[in-house]
Formats: structure tokens, sequence, C-alpha cells
């Protein structure tokens, strides 16, 4: 079995990876390249394969840094399959089409220019079009469910807490007798993160590919997030200002407007001024998403699910307003009122939020507040890392409002996340692979895993191929100290647990559950027709909707477990 580490590698952006293995090509990702232009211009190379040639893609994420680069694989030839979380599935529709929105207007934006200067036209990346041809190919999976994608590869899709639908993929791939499992981690959420549960602990892999974006650093102030949050909000508010909050439009929203949600709640004295702030949501993205978000709630974490039972919706709240038209977003900043404005894109570089700043970072009473990370290279980054000025629609800005960072509310683990879960592995990895990281945070990683928990690491260098079975990574290897590497002995053989029959108690118990919620929501049905009216039961609608999905996702498991 060979690997090739083909983004996520030189930086954080562009995930993907090739396995080559019988005669199969499987891809771990496809991710478009995200930040400075030199870094932007690699996903109009060539891919350095033969996207016809492509058996399998295994999505982990809906990010584009991970998901991106789908619709121009397919435009060159991808006939393959795309295996992903369902909802994965559900964001890529948005997240993928609105991408390729993106690409069309960038192309318009240039050839304009082009045209004028009697330059030749750009074609751009891919269209919305290409992203709709490209769902044809996926095939959505529940969580935790295996499937036999052929009879040389299984997978398992596990909940990683890092946004909806985020996964860690088990791979099982058969090579004439022996069977090497593969983790790749995609990437990993923190704990206790609002609205999902937290990363899956996975025990067993020969090999790991593991992210490692915050591999250096740790988290602060996390419990205090929120606090913050809300004094530098009724700070800014109260001299009259606005604040700036970019965000990425898919995940990180959703997070605020809940963490918002329950702080309102938790905080009855100053509860009726903070309901007086507006809150604007100015991502028409950002609004599809908190869609999709209702949607799944199914995959939420049990807090998130107690709001939902007793009927409280915890993605809205009074004063929450989605703009939709341009001109709504634009006569935000026509109007004086103090206000919280959310928008994205996170890094600024794109999106309604180009303007937001335009308008208010030479504003002195204005706050502009970043959740979440910003790449090198990008506007974020530089207002960020505290420029006097900076220039928007070829605008020289100045820079007079207050600029903060709030951490607490990132969506990857820290290095004691990682770490942590790391340390759930009972067995192996005997090679952990560390991509998606700027290059301090990968080689301090390493060198961590290897003298913490006695992990052999390699940083992939790009492009290279390993081989797993018979390469000498010790040349490649980065290691604290030489006798702290451990040898496990390779268990050829699936997760016993895993593959272990059902028993056919547990099933029949299940499904005897499934009959009797079914005649529950028969019952709640015939309620709702009777009241429709006045729409009491879509919260109860909703309730019973998820129990009967989880259960079935319960049943779908233990089956596919005893036809093994
Ligand atoms: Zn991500």
């Amino acid at each position: 079995m060979k690997i090739k580490f083909l983004g996520a590698v030189e930086s954080v952006t562009g995930s993907c990876h090739l396995i080559e293995v019988n005669d199969k090509k499987i891809l771990l990702d496809c991710g478009q390249f995200q930040g400075k232009k030199e870094i932007e211009q690699l996903n109009y190379k060539d891919f350095e394969f033969a996207p016809g040639d492509i058996d399998y893609l295994l999505l982990s994420h809906a990010h584009i840094d991970h998901s991106g680069r789908i619709p121009l694989l397919v435009k060159k030839g991808f006939k393959g399959k795309i295996f992903c979380s369902k909802p994965t599935y559900d964001l890529c529709e948005i997240m993928l089409r609105d991408s390729g929105h993106i690409h069309e207007v960038e192309a318009e934006w240039k050839n304009r220019k082009a045209e004028r200067a009697g330059r030749e036209k750009v074609e751009p990346l891919y269209t919305e079009s290409d992203a709709e041809e490209s769902f044809k190919y996926f095939e959505p999976l529940l969580y935790e469910q295996l499937t036999e994608i052929d009879e040389n590869l299984t997978v398992r899709f596990n909940d990683a807490g890092h946004i909806l639908g985020s996964a860690i993929i088990e791979i099982w791939i058969k090579e004439g007798e022996e069977t090497t499992k593969l983790v790749f981690s995609g990437d990993l959420g923190m704990k206790d993160k609002p609205i999902l549960k937290d990363p899956t602990i996975i025990e067993k892999a020969d090999y790991l590919i593991i992210e490692s974006t915050y591999g250096n650093r740790l988290h602060e102030k996390i419990g205090e997030r929120i606090d913050i949050l809300a004094n530098i909000i009724l700070k800014t508010v109260r001299r009259g200002g606005t604040v700036v909050i970019p965000s990425f439009a898919v995940g990180r929203t959703q997070e605020i407007i809940y963490e918002l949600n329950q702080y309102y709640d938790g905080n009855k004295k100053i509860q009726s001024e903070l309901a007086q702030i507006p809150v604007y949501i100015d991502s028409p993205l950002a609004t599809k998403a908190t869609e999709v978000f209702k949607k799944n709630a199914h995959v939420f974490d049990e807090e998130a699910r107690e709001y939902i039972m007793i009927g409280d919706n915890p993605l809205e709240f009074e004063n929450l307003h989605f703009t939709q038209s341009a001109e709504e977003s634009k006569a935000l900043n026509t109007s004086d009122e103090p206000k919280i404005i959310i928008s994205a894109s996170g890094m600024c570089d794109a999106g309604r939020i180009k303007h937001h700043l335009k308008h208010n970072l030479w504003k002195k009473k204005s706050s502009v507040i970043f959740v979440g990370y910003q790449a090198e290279g990008t506007l974020g980054r530089r207002i960020r890392d505290g420029e006097k000025a900076v220039k928007i629609f070829g605008e020289e800005i100045q820079i007079n409002a207050e600029i903060y960072s709030v951490e607490g509310f990132s969506g990857h683990a820290d290095k004691n996340g990682l770490l942590d879960w790391l340390s759930g592995f009972k067995e192996g990895p005997k090679q952990v692979f560390i991509v998606h990281g700027e290059d301090d945070s990968k080689k301090e990683f390493a060198l961590e895993i290897n003298n913490k928990l006695g992990l052999d690491c390699v940083i992939p260098l790009p492009g290279k191929e390993y081989d797993l079975i018979s390469e000498n990574f010790s040349e490649n290897q980065v290691t604290a100290k030489e006798d702290k590497n451990i040898n496990i002995e390779k268990d050829k053989k699936v997760d016993g647990k895993c593959l272990q029959p059902a028993s056919k108690e547990k099933i029949d118990e299940l499904l005897n559950e499934i009959v009797k919620l079914k005649e529950l929501f028969q019952d709640s049905l015939l309620l709702t027709e009777e009241s429709l009216n006045n729409n009491i039961n879509v919260e109860d609608f909703n309730i019973i909707n998820n129990k009967i999905l989880e259960i079935e996702k319960n049943i779908v498991n233990l089956t596919m477990l005893s036809g093994k």
C-alpha cells in the first residue's frame, strides 16, 4: 500500500492524500488551497493523478480546504464514488455551490480587467453548475455505520466534533490475507464544543494521519470565551459602536448564535440590555448553513438536544436577524445604530465581511472580534497582527477600531486536546503522519507525541510516495528520544469488537423500540393535523423523528455487523 500526501503538507489548506492499494486509487479529501495568492494559484495546477483513475474519495468534512476541489475533480473526469457523512453531504450541497459561484464572480472580475488591458481571458476554476454535477457522485453514510465499499475496503465515519458532519475515518484495507487499518483524523474538534459531540475515541490503528493546526498551542480561556465576547459587545455598543465578527459561515456562526442564546438565558440581569442589541447574520451561506444544522439536529450533543426537548430552538433568539439581499446588507452600514454584525468569510478574504470592515475599521468606537483561525497572508491575519492600515477594494483604510481575538471558539483541538485524543489508542498506531499544520506546529507536535506517547512520527514530504509495508521511515522520522520507540505487533485483523455479530436479542429490542416509536409518531401526526393552525407539535415531531433516525442508525450498524 502506498500513500502520497498531496495537500495540507506544505501549508494548512488543500487537504488531499492519495492511497494506492491493490488495483484501486483512493483519495482522502480533495480540498482547495486557501490563503496567499501563490498558494491559491496551486488550485489551477493539474492534479498529480488522473481524476478518471480515482475509484473512491473519502471526504472527512465539508470545509472548503477539504472539499473545495471536488467539482474540479469531477469536471476533470472523476467517475468514482464520494463517501462522507450525511450532514457533510448536506453542507457540501450549499458550500460547493457557493464556492462555484465565488469562482465565477472572481473570473468575471478578472476578465473585465483583462479585457481593458488586452490580456487573455481566464476560466473560473469551476462553476456552480460544475458543483451541481458533482453531487451525483456522493454517497452519504451514517456515523458509525460500518460500510464495505468493496471486498478489500471497509470504512467507518465517526464524529470528529469539528464541524457538523465532520468525521474521523477508519479505513480497513485488505491486501491478500492481510488487513491494515488506517485512520484519518480529518480535523479534530475541541471537547465540550457547543452543539457538537466530542471527537470519537478510536482505539486501534496501524497507521494514523493526524491534523496539527494547533499542535504547538493551547487555547486559553475557553470557559470564559462567551463572557469575554459579551463584555466586548456591551462595551462597544454602550459607546455607540458596531461589533463586527468575521466568522466562518458554517459552524462558527451557529456556535456563536448558540452561545449568545445560552448567555442571554443565563444572565437575567443584563438580559434585557443584551436583547436590545440587534444581531445580524449577514451571510446568505450562514443562513443556509443554519438551516442544515436544524435539519441535522439528531447529531447534536446532549446539551443541544435538551434545548430542543424543552421546545427551545437553540439557534434562534429575539433580535436575531438573517439578512438576505445585498440591499439589506448595505443598509447595515448606512445606519448608525449600535449592533452586532456576524459575516463571512472568516478570514476576511471575500464576501460581505469586507464591506463591513471597510465601514468600521476606521471608526474608533467600533470593534472587530476574531473568533477563528487566520491563515498567513489573509486580510484577517494582517488586521489581527496589528497592521495600522489595510487596503480593501483598492482603498486604504486606517485601523482605529479595537481589535480583539477570542480564541476559545476554535474549531480545532489544541495541543492537549490532540494528545488527549491520541492517548485513546490502545493499540498502535505504529506510524503517525502529521499533516495540516504550519511547519513549527507540525515539528513541535511530532516531538511532543514522540516524547509523551512514544509513538513514531513522520512529517511527510509533499508529493513523496510512502510505501507503508516496506518503507523504512527512520530517515524522515521526528524522534525525541531513540529508546522511546515502541514496537507494536501488527494485528492483521479488523478490530474484533466491531466485527462481532450483534446478538439477536439486541436487534429485537431495537426493532420493538422502533414499533413503539412509530405508534407515538403516528399519534403525533394525528394531533398535528387536528391542531394544524397553531403548529404546536412541530417540536414533538422533530424529537420523535430524530429518535427514530437514531434507532435506525443503530439497527443499520448491528445488521451490518451481523452480516459479516
Ligand atoms: Zn475543517
